[in-house]
């Protein structure tokens, strides 16, 4: 893939670069490998300092990084605005909580026949970023907030279209104050992380990205025991129950499906509605979906501008087609739009069978698969039939039903009653093929701590570790 800024709102090529050299590459580890030496030895309160700066920068150049998203992978204006005031939240968030989270643990010192014993979060080194075009900034700062603050440097290799949020990112941790090096981004193809990740100095990776991308990158990292934090794709199921309020219910779900041009991973991908409620929720849904306005992303009025590259938006196409042609239903949209840039209509296909790809591949893009169930355990089956765990929904006001849905779905998180969103304050991940580890809130920055066992004993007379331990 050419490292490249495409507007996928015309098509047009606008900036092109070369990959890296390996001795670029080879260059910017050592930077790293250096810088993370700096940073372990700062106290948090000065990487907080500088996390502090970071944001104060994200608010006060919202407006041109916002522009600077939407000409590359074609959110609109709006969204990529509120993206980097999300960004900003979170590293002030990481700033704030940061000495609680990394602050030692005391543990049971009697128990352990110590004087004193407890936990320690230490930072690892380099930790190689592999990530996604769809969230740009949003995808790369859920990662290097906690990691920065934990003390650990990154090194980006982001998506190749999107080069140009990848450099603004490098710049502005260099502009909030952090050391030289400490988080860098490498212009380089997916062929070169194979590389990366094995060089010994760099430590870790974390992925967001496709299946496809999260199984290469876990070989190479298994190979070379390296741990991996593997964010990868989702078909989020989206439960309305019998006594869940439509309106609100479509309403949400008309968001859900078509947030960022529909192409996020958290987005509600398969409708699961109840039969009591099936034709109803199904007229106001479509009605919503259909009135959403695609276009211009640019414009203050635009819900929906195009998809991300031309190979995406023909793939989004394939699938609902290939469901057709084996008898699904189109509620609404489904047709390929002629004319400049990638834009694809919101669009609503029932009566989905198992055969079709629909059924159990990823859609990403603005299209939502409907499907009838005729009671609680059936929509349970339909929800969890996917080789996906990431997020869920259900909808219903029943509290005994709302309590049963919160154990019952097979994801890393469920909204009862809304939409899928990640937040600092609470662990994002999923299981299944949606990959493994966490980001966010204190999990996400301790995958990549050292967790630290210290134990501290007398240092004199009979008693210590080996007294009634146990040793392996
Ligand atoms: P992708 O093709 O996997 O690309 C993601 C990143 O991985 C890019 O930097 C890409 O580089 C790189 N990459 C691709 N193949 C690779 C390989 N074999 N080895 C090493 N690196 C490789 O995914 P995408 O199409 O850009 O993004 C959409 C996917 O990401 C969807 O499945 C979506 O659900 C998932 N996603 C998951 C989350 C989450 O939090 N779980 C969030 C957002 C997106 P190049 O650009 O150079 O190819």
């Amino acid at each position: 893939m050419p490292i490249a800024t495409t507007n996928p709102a015309t098509g047009q090529v606008l900036k092109t670069y070369e990959a890296m050299s390996d001795e670029q590459i080879d260059a910017a580890i050592e930077r790293a490998d250096l810088a993370f030496r700096q940073l372990r030895d700062t106290t948090i309160a000065q990487r907080a300092r500088w996390l502090t700066a970071a944001a104060d920068l994200l608010d006060a150049e919202r407006d041109e990084t916002a522009r600077l998203m939407t000409t590359e992978m074609g959110k609109t204006y709006a969204a990529a605005k509120a993206e980097v005031t999300k960004c900003a939240t979170a590293c002030r968030f990481y700033a704030g909580n940061a000495p609680r989270m990394l602050a030692d643990e005391p543990a049971d010192a009697a128990a352990v026949k110590a004087k004193r014993a407890y936990v320690r979060y230490q930072p690892i080194g380099p930790v190689l970023a592999v990530m996604p075009w769809n969230f740009p900034l949003w995808q790369v700062m859920r990662f290097a907030a906690p990691a920065l603050m934990a003390g650990n440097t990154g090194l980006l290799k982001h998506a190749s279209n999107v080069p140009q949020t990848a450099l603004y990112l490098e710049d502005l941790f260099r502009r909030a104050g952090f050391p030289e090096g400490a988080f860098a981004t490498l212009l380089v193809g997916s062929d070169a992380v194979d590389r990366i990740l094995s060089d010994p100095r760099v430590r870790a990776a974390t992925l967001t990205g496709s299946e496809p991308a999260g199984r290469s990158i876990a070989q190479i990292a298994g190979r070379e025991i390296k741990k991996t934090v593997l964010e990868l794709g989702g078909s989020d199921p989206f439960v309305v129950m019998p006594s869940a309020d439509l309106d609100t219910a479509a309403e949400v779900a008309t968001t859900a499906r078509c947030q960022n041009n529909g192409q996020s991973c958290i987005a509600a991908k398969r409708f699961i509605v109840h039969t009591d409620v099936f034709d109803a929720f199904a007229e106001k849904f479509a009605a919503r979906m259909a009135a959403l306005r695609v276009g211009d992303p640019m414009d203050d009025g635009t819900d929906v501008g195009p998809l991300a590259s031309e190979r995406g938006r023909d793939e989004v196409h394939a699938q609902v087609t290939d469901a057709v042609d084996q008898g699904a239903t189109v509620l609404c949209g489904g047709e390929k739009p002629s004319g400049d840039g990638w834009y694809y209509p919101p669009t609503v296909v029932t009566d989905l069978r198992p055969e079709m790809r629909m059924w159990s591949e990823e859609v990403f893009g603005p299209v939502a698969g409907l499907y009838r169930v005729g009671s609680y355990d059936e929509a349970i089956e339909v929800a969890n039939g996917t080789s996906f765990g990431l997020g869920s929904n259900a909808w219903t006001n029943d509290p005994a039903e709302q309590e049963r849905f919160a154990v019952d779905l097979d994801a890393g998180n469920v909204f009862i009653n809304g939409m899928t969103t990640s937040y600092p304050e609470l662990p994002f991940g999923g299981v299944k093929n949606s990959g493994y580890g966490r980001e966010l809130s204190a999990a996400g920055m301790r995958e990549f701590c050292n967790t630290k066992t210290v134990w501290i004993g007398e240092g004199e007379g009979e008693a210590g570790a080996g007294a009634g331990a146990h040793s392996e």
